[in-house]
């Protein structure tokens, strides 16, 4: 079973893992869009995990929502409302129970992911973060082995977005130019199921 310090724990590891790679998110960001993922997302889990540090929500699903909210508030890019979306719906799917199963998050997070696509239009091959996300989504089963599984797809799906056009966001005003360089939120997103597949090892 997870509790809400299981949940904690994956965000403070989403934190340290986005502290490591802000630079070379950057530097995709830079590629193919405004060269802010890095920096828009530090400042984003920061602010997460010193609200949580603070208000310690008692079930995963208050922790998902408030880091949710919390993202939302702070970042400014296309990623800050689609992460703080993917949280908040997520959240609100485990509802207020104090531990969840495997199988709960895995529905939950289905749900979260539905709700990226529904907001910012995309679909897999788009070059956007659903291609990460899309395939972890679909490795995870009922047992917390599975979420290796999820970080592996995930991983392999944001190195797949490379040889991708971009239909979604600043990198599709490139046209075919997007063509060659990885998605930094599909990047970014990988290091989301990293961090998970790391607390629950
Ligand atoms: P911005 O592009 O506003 O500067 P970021 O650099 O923080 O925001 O995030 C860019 C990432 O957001 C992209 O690499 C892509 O993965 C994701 N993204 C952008 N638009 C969309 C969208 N409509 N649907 C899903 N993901 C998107
Ligand atoms: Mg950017
Ligand atoms: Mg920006």
């Amino acid at each position: 079973m997870l509790d809400a310090d299981f949940f904690h724990r994956w965000l403070t590891a989403v934190a340290v893992l986005v502290d490591r790679e802000a630079a070379h998110l950057t530097e995709l960001d830079s590629a193919i869009g405004d060269a802010d993922h890095g920096s828009n997302l530090q400042r984003g889990f920061t602010a997460v995990t010193a609200t949580l540090n603070k208000d310690a929500p008692q079930t995963p699903g208050a922790v998902l929502t408030l880091a949710g909210r919390q993202l939302i508030s702070t970042v400014g890019g296309a990623s800050g409302p689609l992460y703080g979306t993917l949280l908040r719906r997520t959240g609100k799917a485990l509802g207020d129970d104090a531990e969840v199963t495997p199988a709960q998050l895995a529905e939950a997070l289905r749900a979260g992911v539905a709700a990226v696509a529904q907001l910012g239009g995309a679909k897999a091959g788009d070059k956007t973060m659903l291609d990460a996300l899309e395939p972890a989504i679909a490795a995870l089963g009922d047992t917390t082995a599975s979420f290796a599984a999820a970080r592996d797809a995930a991983r392999e799906g944001a190195l797949a977005t490379v040889p991708l056009q971009a239909r979604k966001g600043r990198a599709s005003y490139l046209g075919e130019r997007s063509i060659g360089h990885q998605d930094p939120g599909a990047t970014s997103s990988a290091l989301l199921l990293a961090a998970l597949a790391e607390v629950a090892a």
